[in-house]
């Protein structure tokens, strides 16, 4: 029996344990019953599961040598859910993203890896991750030491996808998801009297010259073939007719495919905005208070692995997509050891059924868990086998 038969014959399994999470979804770092439940499946397979961060579970298996990473996230979303499904959320919040099916499937292939242990010319090192939907878990594993002992060579990780063709594999070139950065300006002058400027110094005036000027960034310094966004939100300062004010804030985000880009818009903001304050006699800070690097899937093993889920799967199951400009926290891994990133479509049959991600009637055709959980395997063994 091949390993995409293997994996059909868990789909009961993966679906009853899918269900179970969908009805007590969780949040964030609190994921007390969600983890429970991944570490005894594992421990029911034979594993031994350790903890990793703040509500990380970690497992691996093979034997020493190059190691590869698959990873699934936990955590759902605080809404409610509108499905009508028999096996609703019985609390107020979501599994609307779809981390309950990349539990389920995952641990659908940490069941049949375990089964080929033998065959494993490496080891395969599982992460299952809380918090990606505040964005915060991936860090926190990383943190841990997620990608050492045994160091991890090579990432691999899965988004199900409600509107994407059901049961097939797909991927973006190259660029998955782009980073985001948001950033808070701090503009500081001299308050007084509106008719009487040259006593005072003007942090609003300041602000609109730094707004125009960031924009110059993108339109004279990063190359035409990179795409990124800086747009400022929300700018306040002042309250009266004829007073300046003392201060005034900017507040907005930016975008980028590469972190390259990434690196050098924050830098060239920050520059920008000190200088164009010293030029106006104010003074400025620029904070970063959150962000995610770009979801970067690595040239060469891309090409590798999509090529390997073409030969397991057959052509016909594997599609090109463009790159979303939504943000992914394996942007972290992918950052940080060379990886790849795919979607699993699983649109149900009937149009009028079906809802994007994070909508309260979104939908998944739990049908494509085999194929989910068997990539998630085949891909491992296949690695290593070339890698060893
Ligand atoms: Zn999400
Ligand atoms: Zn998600």
């Amino acid at each position: 029996m091949g390993l995409y038969e293997e994996a059909k014959a868990l789909q009961d399994e993966m679906t009853a344990i899918r269900r179970q999470l969908h009805e007590w979804p969780e949040l964030g770092f609190e994921l007390p019953k969600t983890k429970a439940l991944v570490w005894e499946k594992l421990t029911e397979m034979g594993y031994e599961p350790q903890e990793c961060g703040r509500a990380g579970i970690t497992a691996s298996l093979g034997k020493p040598g190059k190691t590869i990473l698959l990873r699934a996230d936990m955590d759902a979303l605080p809404m409610k859910e509108e499905t009508g499904l028999p096996f609703s959320s019985k609390n107020d919040w979501m599994h609307s993203c779809g981390h309950d099916t990349h539990v389920a499937m995952l641990l659908g292939a940490a069941k049949l890896l375990k089964a080929h242990e033998s065959e494993l010319a490496g080891c395969v090192k599982f992460m299952f991750q809380p918090a990606e939907e505040i964005l915060a878990g991936s860090a926190d594993m990383l943190n841990s030491g997620i990608l050492e002992n045994p160091k991890v060579d090579a990432a691999f990780g899965m988004h199900i996808m409600s509107e994407l063709p059901c049961d097939k594999i797909v991927y973006a070139d190259r660029y998955v998801n782009a980073s985001a950065d948001k950033f808070i300006i701090r503009i500081k002058g001299r308050g007084g009297h509106g008719a009487m400027p040259e006593n005072a110094v003007d942090p609003l005036l300041c602000a609109c010259y730094i707004n125009v000027a960031l924009q110059e960034i993108l339109g004279r310094e990063i190359s035409g073939k990179d795409l990124a966004v800086i747009t400022v939100c929300h700018m306040e300062s002042g309250e009266k007719e004829n007073i300046i004010p003392e201060t005034a804030f900017m507040e907005g985000t930016t975008r980028a495919y590469s972190g390259k880009v990434r690196e050098y818009m924050k830098k060239r903001m920050e520059e920008i905005c000190v200088g164009i304050a010293a030029a106006y006699r104010c003074e400025c800070t620029v904070e970063w208070p959150f962000g995610v690097s770009p979801n970067e899937n690595d040239p060469a093993l891309q090409e590798e692995i999509i090529g390997g889920i073409r030969e397991f799967l057959g052509e016909e199951k594997v599609l090109q997509n463009p790159a979303s400009m939504g943000s992914e926290d394996f942007a972290n891994v992918s950052q940080a050891v060379p990886s790849v990133f795919v979607s699993l479509g699983a649109r149900v049959e009937d149009d009028s059924k079906v809802f994007g991600q994070h909508s309260n009637h979104v939908l998944f055709d739990e049908r494509v868990f085999a194929t989910g959980a068997a990539v998630y395997a085949d891909t491992a063994m296949r690695w290593l086998k070339k890698h060893a």
